[in-house]
């Protein structure tokens, strides 16, 4: 069994429950979940009931129901609400999180009334720039697409995870060292989030996670590897 990786500010909040799930672990039998495509398209709970009835990559849940992504490399974002008690879950790989789904989840939070300021974001285990290379030729268009403070998200040399527990991800590509998760932030920073309201919890699925973790270390190694289901809901019945 896996690490149980937890949220310092998730778990202040008494009316939350929440996981990050190991890899291959069953997701919560009553959790909606969409079909993700790395779009920015964010539903509320009810239009993925069941599962991946429609396509979507953010799930806004109103009531008690938990809310689901599943991921193997990308971004599992956990947000709550604590002004109006609603969270929502979150698939940001590299093209979502370009395509603007971090901000549509916290416009659409918003449109049930919130402000970002009440907002609680916590990023679940994910590719971490010690593992994830990029080549230049992906780097050109992101980065002529990003301005000031979004260009610190990547690094020339790879960065060293004294946390590994495995080998870190070989260069390849002569490329930069992607900081994914840094991304994430500053978008939510940018959506109006206040940064000591996000939460990275810094567990790298290529180098940290259990074994069967991590697309991109499947694609290295043929290791294999499985969907990690990330979830939320609002306490009670
Ligand atoms: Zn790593």
């Amino acid at each position: 069994m896996g690490i149980r990786v937890r949220s310092t500010l998730l778990d202040a909040l008494e009316w939350v429950e929440y996981a990050f799930q190991p890899a291959g672990e069953a997701p919560p039998d009553d959790a909606a979940y969409g079909h993700q495509r790395h779009s920015a398209t964010v539903v509320h709970d009810d239009s993925n009931v069941p599962p991946k009835r429609c396509e979507s990559d953010g799930v806004i849940g109103l009531g008690v129901r938990p809310v689901a992504v599943y991921t193997a490399d990308c971004l599992p974002v956990l947000i709550a609400d604590r002004q109006h008690r609603r969270v929502a879950a979150v698939h940001a790989g590299l093209k979502g999180t370009l395509a603007g789904v971090l901000e549509r989840a916290v416009e659409r939070l918003c449109e049930t009334g919130t402000t970002p300021a009440h907002l609680c974001v916590a990023i679940g285990p994910a590719i971490a720039p010690c593992c994830y290379e990029l080549s230049e030729e992906m780097l050109t268009p992101i980065a002529q697409s990003l301005s000031g403070s979004l260009t610190h998200c990547w690094h020339r040399e790879q960065p060293r995870n004294s946390l590994a527990v495995r080998p870190q991800a070989n260069a390849t590509q002569n490329g930069i060292w992607f900081n994914l998760p840094q991304l994430a932030t500053e978008k939510l920073i940018q959506a109006g989030v206040p940064s000591a309201s996000i939460e990275n919890v810094g567990y790298c699925t290529y180098c940290m996670a259990e074994p069967g973790s991590s697309y991109r270390r499947n694609t290295h190694f043929n290791s294999g590897y499985q969907s990690r289901y990330s979830w939320i809901r609002r306490r009670g019945s």
